[in-house]
């Protein structure tokens, strides 16, 4: 799975505020994803994002 800047990404699970889409701000090792409700931005390692992200194909 590739990320790109800007991408919104859903994640299986919801955010704690209810909203499971996210918007890619940063990409590397690790990425850096921001609820598009609450604004709260985490840092997650990409292996991780890529199991809990929900992937329509
Ligand atoms: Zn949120």
């Amino acid at each position: 799975m590739k990320y790109k800047i800007d991408e919104i990404i859903k994640t299986k699970k919801p955010h704690i505020c209810g909203n499971d889409e996210w918007k890619v701000i940063r990409v590397g090792a690790d990425i850096k994803i921001k609820c598009l409700k609450c604004s709260r931005e985490v840092m997650i390692p990409k292996y991780e994002l890529d199991k809990k992200i929900r992937q329509d194909s």
